[in-house]
């Protein structure tokens, strides 16, 4: 499966790497056109207003909205997670804003209280099919999900705060999954993928 990296700034190889270590073709996305050839679209870690600045600026915005629309996973991590968020706390700077959660920025301090622990991620590091176990989780200037709607599956907390979730086709995450050995997020949003090309397939009959 073609899977995308937006390509601007910020964590885009290690994310190709981990996309192409799980199986798939990672792809590097920048324009529309290469963004209809992916089945998944991964949004990096990186600088938030930059990047949303970067996607209004290249007219990339509203084809991705249009595609998650469509049905298309996306998995922001952490600025990604940002622009994804149809709120974002004391700020009006340009995002995705299509999922239904607020967020909020550098909540955990700044760069130097940047910090890893092992988490729990339910439906991940519960499920034998993954592996069971702690998941290493990096938080780097990470935001945080104050609040989340009610169609907002929560996957994941630190502290009581949440650092994981699902909202049908888009997963968002506080954290860097593709900076450690373990690949299972990745694996997962795999599955999401995996499971939006087949019904897309079913579809067209
Ligand atoms: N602090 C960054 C922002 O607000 C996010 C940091 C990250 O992606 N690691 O955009």
């Amino acid at each position: 499966m073609k899977i995308g990296v937006l390509s601007y700034q910020g964590d885009v190889s290690e994310h190709m790497d981990a996309v192409r270590a799980t199986g798939n073709e990672p792809v590097a996305v920048k324009s529309v056109s290469s963004l209809q050839t992916v089945g998944g679209l991964i949004l990096p870690g990186g600088e938030s207003t930059c990047q949303g600045k970067l996607l209004v600026r290249f007219g990339l915005d509203e084809p991705i909205r249009a595609r998650i629309y469509e049905g298309m996973p996306v998995f922001g991590t952490c600025t990604g997670a940002i622009l994804l968020a149809k709120e974002i706390e004391g700020s009006s700077q340009p995002r995705l804003g299509t999922m239904d959660i607020l967020i909020a920025r550098n909540a955990f301090g700044a760069q130097v209280d940047s910090f890893e622990t092992d988490m729990h991620i339910k439906g991940i590091t519960d499920d034998p099919n993954y592996g069971i176990g702690p998941f290493r989780a990096f938080f780097i200037r990470a935001p945080l999900i104050r609040h989340a709607g009610p169609h907002v599956d929560v996957m994941a907390t630190y502290d009581g705060n949440i650092v994981l979730a699902r909202q049908g086709n888009m997963l968002a995450c506080s954290f860097h999954p593709e900076m450690g050995e373990d690949l299972r997020v990745h694996m997962y949003f795999a599955g999401m993928v995996e499971d939006f090309l087949s019904k897309k397939k079913e579809a067209v009959g």
